[in-house]
């Protein structure tokens, strides 16, 4: 990573989670956060272009709501639609106007800084009166403070990600799992967040709809500007303001050094996942929609290992129907045929929900009524999918997955529902794999500790490292703030890892990973020295791991297992694992700067 900006760049510094360089111009987009005017003063000579961008916002911000009014009176009537008279009196109000172009003469600011810095001293004068009506208009100034602010920042909330009409590089505060699931690749070059973490269901989506992203960047939806242009690094986090020449000559060198890399990784695509010692491992890809499929065949995978179906479920007014999500399903199973699809059940909840089923928002999602506590609950939503789930067993190799698995009894509940869907689909003379197999996550601590019980009542372990890590070291995977505390290689999980993979030994069923850990190459010796028998990674991830597969002798990384089983430093099994891949392929290293 270059270290200071060349003159006339300014660099943000992020968390890369998605590879990939783009360049283009910016798009600030979303809900600004709550104190989203950096203060920054402007010369004497600039005061007047700044009280005259005020006046400009005022009048296309009046003309909106305006706009937005007639549309309301249209569609339900006057009486709705007065409330934007409310609205508008407060863009007229000379006061408020006036000492907005006070505060920008007088302390030198920007007009963006000043009409923050007023409107917020007026909506706290007004929310601490006593008086309904008056603590009411609070609310109107905040709403019409966000809409003048959004223009004068060139900010758009409203806009439809999936229909955008030139190609951009969106930059917000924040962007949901939904959100991103929406994102129009060929306008989409890149984007970047404020928050947000690597193991985050929007870095996942990132990775898997290949759109270089870069998450943690902490202030850049405040201090970037719609407009501007960037160039976005994925593989490095940073986004760069204005680039150089030499910068952008810079980032040449590095994509065509990454095309070799990635020609070099195509060629084993048809050659199969062993070490040089001769043990196999069964490589497979995570899906998040029927339309990765595409990207599972071209990857060289040996299957899905995971096929996250929520994705089926967000973005629509309804739930999708038994048909709609065995369609789904089937397209997917025939697709891969006779190679397996590992299929999840429904797992709503932490960073993902559903509009329409009015959840009640709570205090701790990640802990809450997620995955399989909701469908436990929610029986005729769940009894739909494992329907769904069963005929599309006729039609391919499907193996169903339950996430979220803390104890014995929602194992056997779950269970027992499959038994009882497959009773009616016979009883209906409905075609399934009667032999389709059952397997659950490992991610939570006590299904790890319980491993053994479990292990009879399945076919296979799936290891959901992503929440695995942040549960068993109560690291919120989306917080980046804690993002440096969020360490797999920390030996609690490596001896949670451990106890899976021998319950599951021990119970003749085999074990996978399908967590992010999967898919990190640094860590594919340390896994498979672990004694995991499947890993399961984004498409895109999929050439590299098997290329390293390919350079590494179980022998040796099962001595690096030993090591770091007797390790107690997470730093230090790190290192390790780094050098152990550096020294068995070094040219996956030549994507740094
Ligand atoms: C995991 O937790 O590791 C996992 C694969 O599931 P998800 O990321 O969808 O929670
Ligand atoms: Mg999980």
């Amino acid at each position: 990573m270059r270290e200071p900006a060349r003159s006339g760049e300014r660099i943000f510094r992020g968390i890369p989670v998605s590879p990939g360089v783009c360049r283009g111009r910016v798009l600030v987009f979303g809900k600004p956060p709550d104190d989203l005017v950096p203060e920054r003063h402007v010369a004497e000579s600039e005061l007047p272009e700044q009280v005259q961008r005020l006046e400009q916002a005022l009048v296309e911000t009046r003309r909106k709501i305006l706009e937005v009014q007639r549309q309301v009176n249209q569609g339900v009537g006057a009486k709705d639609a007065s409330i934007f008279d409310a609205h508008l009196l407060v863009l007229e109000d000379p006061t408020l106007i006036d000492e907005v172009n006070r505060v920008i003469a007088e302390e030198k600011v920007t007009a963006e800084f000043a009409f923050q810095k007023v409107a917020n001293q007026y909506a706290k004068t007004l929310s601490a009166i006593e008086d309904e009506y008056l603590r009411e208009r609070a609310a109107d100034m905040r709403d019409v403070a966000t809409r003048v602010l959004n223009h004068l920042m060139g900010r758009d909330e409203e806009i439809d990600l999936g229909h955008l009409k030139e190609p951009c590089i969106i930059i917000s505060h924040d962007l949901t799992p939904t959100r991103t699931a929406l994102l129009d690749k060929k306008m989409v070059l890149g984007f970047g967040t404020d928050i947000g973490s690597k193991t985050s269901h929007t870095a996942i989506m990132a990775r898997s709809m290949r759109i270089p992203a870069v998450v943690g960047l902490q202030k850049a939806s405040r201090e970037l500007r719609s407009g501007e242009q960037v160039l976005l690094d994925g593989y490095n986090g940073q986004i760069i303001t204005n680039p150089t020449d030499q910068t952008l000559f810079e980032y040449g060198q590095l994509v065509r050094k990454r095309v070799t890399l990635e020609e070099k990784l195509r060629e084993v695509r048809e050659q199969p996942a062993v070490t040089l010692d001769g043990a196999s491992v069964v490589l497979s890809a995570n899906v998040e929609q029927p339309s990765d499929t595409d990207g599972v065949l071209a990857s060289g995978a040996a299957g899905v290992g995971l096929f996250r179906t929520e994705y089926l479920f967000i973005n629509r007014e309804t739930l999708p129907t038994e048909a709609e999500q065995y369609e789904a399903y089937r397209q997917v199973a025939a697709a891969l045929k006779p190679q397996p699809v590992i299929i999840r059940t429904l797992d709503l909840g932490g960073d993902k929900f559903l509009s329409h089923l009015q959840v009640p928002q709570e205090m701790n999602p990640f802990l809450g009524w997620r995955a399989i506590r909701f469908c436990l609950q929610e029986r005729d939503i769940f009894r739909n999918q494992l329907r769904a789930i069963l005929r599309a067993s006729a039609a391919g190799n499907v193996k169903l997955m339950y996430p979220m698995i803390s104890c014995l009894d929602e194992l056997n509940q779950a269970n027992a529902l499959v038994e009882v869907c497959k009773g009616e689909l016979r009883d209906e003379n409905i075609p399934f794999d009667e032999h389709m197999e059952t397997g659950a996550m490992i991610e939570i601590p006590s299904a790890a500790l319980a491993a053994s019980s479990l292990a009879k009542r399945v076919k296979f372990f799936s290891i959901g490292t992503n929440d695995l890590i942040q549960y068993t070291l109560a690291v919120d995977r989306l917080n980046e703030k804690i993002a440096h505390l969020y360490e797999p290689t920390n030996p609690a999980i490596l001896r949670l890892i451990k106890m899976t993979v021998e319950a599951g030994h021990q119970h003749g069923i085999w074990v996978g990973v399908c967590g992010e850990m999967a898919g990190d190459p640094l860590l594919t010796p340390l896994l498979l020295g672990l004694g995991v028998n499947e890993l399961s990674v984004a498409p895109p991830s999929v050439p590299q791991i098997k290329y390293l597969i390919r350079r590494l002798k179980l022998a040796e990384v099962k001595v690096l297992a030993e090591f770091a089983l007797e390790c107690e430093s997470g730093a230090e099994i790190l290192a390790r694992c780094e050098a152990h891949v550096r020294a068995a392929a070094p040219s996956l290293f030549e994507n740094q700067k």
